[in-house]
């Protein structure tokens, strides 16, 4: 009764609407459930190449590129992405990854991966936000696929998102020292999925993959929540 009378006090909403949650809801709303722009790109064939892949050619082999959903201004994506970057959100993270992770799961997507790790924030980034936003997500991807996932092999050297501001990363001179494979015998011979918030240029996904076969692992796919 206690959560009832809480409930209607302080009802949670929607992380996609701000809408208040009906009974039974959790974090997104039936209706945003339905509405939101999913990529299927799951569906795409194994040897078929899909669109995400295609922003890879020529700079790093990417086994499989998987994004939940389409990102677009203004819309529920955008505004999931906020509450999971700036408001703490992060179990709507793991959510959202349990979510997609069985659906990659249904479609036998699972057996191709050995290790999940997400791309690391900057140290005084993470500091500041108390989180990274895609710890959660690999998490819940993890549970759902019953993966290994691990957010201590990854390093990330130097804050690009506040270097693109001046420049963009892919004219950086220095891309290979952006991060560091901490402990390369994690990798050495895996099947990594490389697990990012949005996919945009590709830029950051593509230093990450190119670190870690570097340092020995067999093959890299990447997923995002969101492509832009
Ligand atoms: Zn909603």
């Amino acid at each position: 009764m206690f959560q009832d009378l809480l409930s209607l006090l302080f009802p949670e909403v929607c992380h996609a609407c701000d809408e208040p949650l009906a009974r039974g809801e959790q974090y997104i709303c039936t209706e945003c459930n339905v509405r939101l722009p999913y990529t299927d790109l799951h569906l795409f064939g194994a040897t078929e190449l899909n669109m995400l892949q295609q922003r890879f050619w020529g700079k790093v082999p990417i086994r499989y590129a998987f994004s939940y959903l389409h990102f677009k201004p203004k819309g529920r994506v955008q505004r999931l992405l906020h509450k999971l970057k700036y408001k703490g959100a992060h179990e709507l993270g793991e959510h959202l990854g349990r979510r997609y992770g069985s659906v990659l799961l249904d479609h036998h997507y699972a057996k191709q991966f050995d290790l999940i790790l997400p791309v690391p924030l900057h140290r005084l980034k993470l500091r500041r936000r108390g989180y990274n936003q895609s710890d959660g997500f690999a998490k819940g991807l993890s549970e759902a696929m019953q993966v290994e996932w691990s957010n201590g092999v990854l390093m990330r050297n130097i804050d690009t998102d506040t270097q693109t501001k001046k420049s963009r990363l892919d004219r950086w001179q220095n891309v290979e020292k952006v991060f560091e494979v901490k402990l390369p015998e994690k990798v050495t011979g895996k099947r990594v999925l490389l697990v990012d918030d949005v996919l945009t240029t590709g830029a950051t996904l593509e230093a990450c993959a190119a670190i870690l076969l570097e340092s020995g692992c067999s093959e890299v796919s990447v997923v995002t929540i969101a492509a832009a």
